[in-house]
């Protein structure tokens, strides 16, 4: 977070952080240079500075691109200053964004692909928050329409990531998220149903679970629905975050059906800069056909020249990373995507394969194109007390570089650690064994030198979800 304490700046604030021949001034850290620095020492200062920053191909926590061909490179700085809001300046970026959401609405099974509507944003959060607002809209004009009241509105799902949490505060709107049981990671829908009313705005299950990486049963939520509506009426919507899932499932396993097949799911999201592997602030939300997306919610714009839609919550914003996800597109095709992906399943199956032999270690989830995204995330097996914790086990393989997490799940399993490892492009089979070597040798630091056990979630520091 760029808030600094207010105090600690006012007691660093004259401190250099650089010195050199050519620097003769100090460079302050907070405040405004009285004077010009020359390009090449700018440069080594903020080049320097990010030398602390980790290495990201060993940041094995995040869902994100952290390795791009070189010719998204080269694209990324051929569009550094076009602006995708600027239709007419830049019609071309605007038109290659439009394909995108066509290829995405025809590779999510919408109805009428080439005719339906959805935009990009800047990651999955904006286009969250975009499917939410629609949905608000929707419920407000079928409350409306039905002459009913608009009183609290509410949304169902399982463990979601921030953004939801952020959705309903910012909106106002209640969040009824289904607790983690003991042994229940994810949503059933028998949980759903038994949550919903008439002023439930949508139901929004994830493809993909931040926690685990498992897959929520969209089919079978969509068919409970059904039936709820059958016996009593209500007609709830589905919006599907498939942040990571979206990119996944349609290439690795085309048989599980999230998507537009079914008629409840009126909209999806998903992140361009995971596994639809664009640089990153690159995200899409699809709705299912136009008239999901209530039409005041766009708003026109004529002072750039023309008529320009915008329902966005950026306005300005690069469109260096929407242009190489189109290059991603038409590179990899189905094919590219599905053995890049299948790739990262078979490492993650094989990484699933060697953990539980390291130490006590028991899978929650393990790497299966049908039933998840290719992340491997285990616990310390019940009763077993290895003299580390996995919050230690994490601390000690950051040392190597490597950053895998160690956290605690939620709602009823609250008490339970698990870490993860997240395998994406570039996290390849080489890899995954330097980390198997790194992994073996710190449980055997451990055998020799034990350390405290039972740390509070609070010492461990937490940790955030990418
Ligand atoms: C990553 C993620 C998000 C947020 O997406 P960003 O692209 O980081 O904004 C939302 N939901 C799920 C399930 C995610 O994995």
């Amino acid at each position: 977070m760029p808030l600094h304490h207010r105090d600690t700046v006012r007691e660093e604030i004259e401190s250099c952080i650089f010195a050199s021949i050519e620097l003769e001034n100090e460079l302050p850290k907070y405040r405004f240079p009285e004077a010009e620095t020359r390009p090449d020492v700018a440069f080594q200062v903020v080049h320097d500075e990010l030398l602390l920053d980790g290495n990201a191909r060993q940041n094995l926590a995040t869902f994100c691109q952290t390795w791009e061909e070189p010719q998204v490179h080269a694209l990324m700085d051929m569009a550094i200053d076009k602006n995708l809001i600027d239709q007419d300046e830049y019609p071309q970026s605007a038109e290659i964004e439009r394909r995108c959401v066509h290829m995405l609405a025809d590779l999510w099974n919408a109805p009428d692909a080439a005719n339906t509507v959805g935009t990009s944003a800047i990651g999955s959060s904006e286009a969250a928050m975009l499917a939410g607002m629609a949905a608000l809209r929707r419920w407000r004009n079928k409350r409306k329409a039905e002459g009913k009241t608009i009183v609290q509105p509410n949304m169902v799902c399982g463990p979601v990531q921030v953004v939801w949490h952020k959705f309903a505060r910012y909106w106002d709107v209640e969040i009824r998220e289904i607790p983690m049981g003991p042994n229940q990671y994810c949503l059933t829908p028998e949980d759903v149903t038994a949550r919903v009313d008439e002023n439930t705005i949508f139901v929004v299950p994830t493809l993909g679970v931040t926690y685990t990486g498992i897959y929520e049963p969209v089919e079978a939520l969509s068919q409970e629905l059904d039936a709820l509506q059958e016996r009593t009426g209500l007609d709830i919507d589905i919006h599907v975050d498939g942040a990571s899932g979206g990119f996944l499932a349609p290439f690795c396993a085309p048989d599980v059906q999230f998507d537009f097949r079914l008629p409840r799911v009126k909209s999806i999201n998903a992140s361009g800069h995971k596994f639809g592997l664009a640089p990153l602030g690159s995200g899409w939300v699809i709705w299912r056909d136009a008239k999901e997306l209530p039409e005041e919610l766009i708003f026109h714009v004529n002072y750039l020249g023309g008529d320009m839609p915008d329902f966005h919550i950026n306005f300005s914003r690069p469109a260096g990373q929407i242009i190489a996800q189109y290059y991603n597109f038409i590179r990899l095709g189905r094919g590219g995507y599905r053995s890049i992906h299948d790739a990262c399943y078979e490492t993650g199956a094989y990484l699933a394969g060697e953990i539980p032999n390291l130490g006590p270690f028991e899978l929650l989830a393990s790497s299966d194109a049908a039933t998840g995204i290719p992340a491997v995330t285990w616990r310390i097996a019940e009763g077993q007390e290895p003299g580390y914790t996995l919050f230690d086990l994490a601390d000690r393989l950051r040392n190597r570089g490597w950053q895998v997490p160690a956290y605690t799940l939620t709602g009823g399993a609250s008490d339970v650690a698990v870490q993860r490892v997240l395998v994406r492009q570039g996290v390849d089979r080489d890899l995954a064994s330097l980390l198997l070597d790194d992994f073996k040798a710190a449980i055997d630091h451990f055998a020799k030198h034990p350390v405290s056990v039972g740390m509070t979630k609070e010492e461990s520091g937490g940790f955030s979800h990418l």
